[in-house]
């Protein structure tokens, strides 16, 4: 499978990988939208958040274990905000499911 996220979780192409266990992988966005933006990704292939289901949840409730985890390694003590992008309206541009740890500024809200 052409994907360009399986492909960093096998190591298959470069990233700056923060966090990495058996189930998940962290790694900074290469574009990012705040201090600090990692990306947090189980490391089989789940399209979207469209696709989760009761087989494959487990994974998506460890990330935000990790999330929790790597936010207070990063010093975001005074919060951080959790985004996921799914779908054509949501603007997801990767077909790999993962979620934007991001932090280090105040956040606004809505968004767009
Ligand atoms: P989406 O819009 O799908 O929620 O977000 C995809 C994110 O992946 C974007 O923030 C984009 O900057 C990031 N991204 C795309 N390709 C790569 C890559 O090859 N490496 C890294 N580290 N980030 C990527
Ligand atoms: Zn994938």
């Amino acid at each position: 499978m052409d994907c360009i996220f399986c492909k960093i979780a096998a190591k298959e192409i470069p990233s700056n990988l923060v966090y990495e266990d058996e189930q998940v992988c962290a790694f900074y966005d290469l574009d990012p939208q705040a201090p600090v933006h990692v990306l947090i990704i189980p490391k089989a292939h789940i399209a979207s958040a469209q696709e989760i289901t009761p087989e494959n949840s487990a994974a998506v409730a460890h990330i935000f274990e990790v999330a929790a985890k790597l936010a207070a390694d990063l010093g975001l003590e005074n919060g951080f905000r959790i985004v996921n992008n799914c779908g054509k309206d949501g603007q997801q541009t990767v077909q790999h499911l993962h979620f934007h740890l991001l932090g280090g500024r105040q956040m606004q809200w809505p968004p767009g």
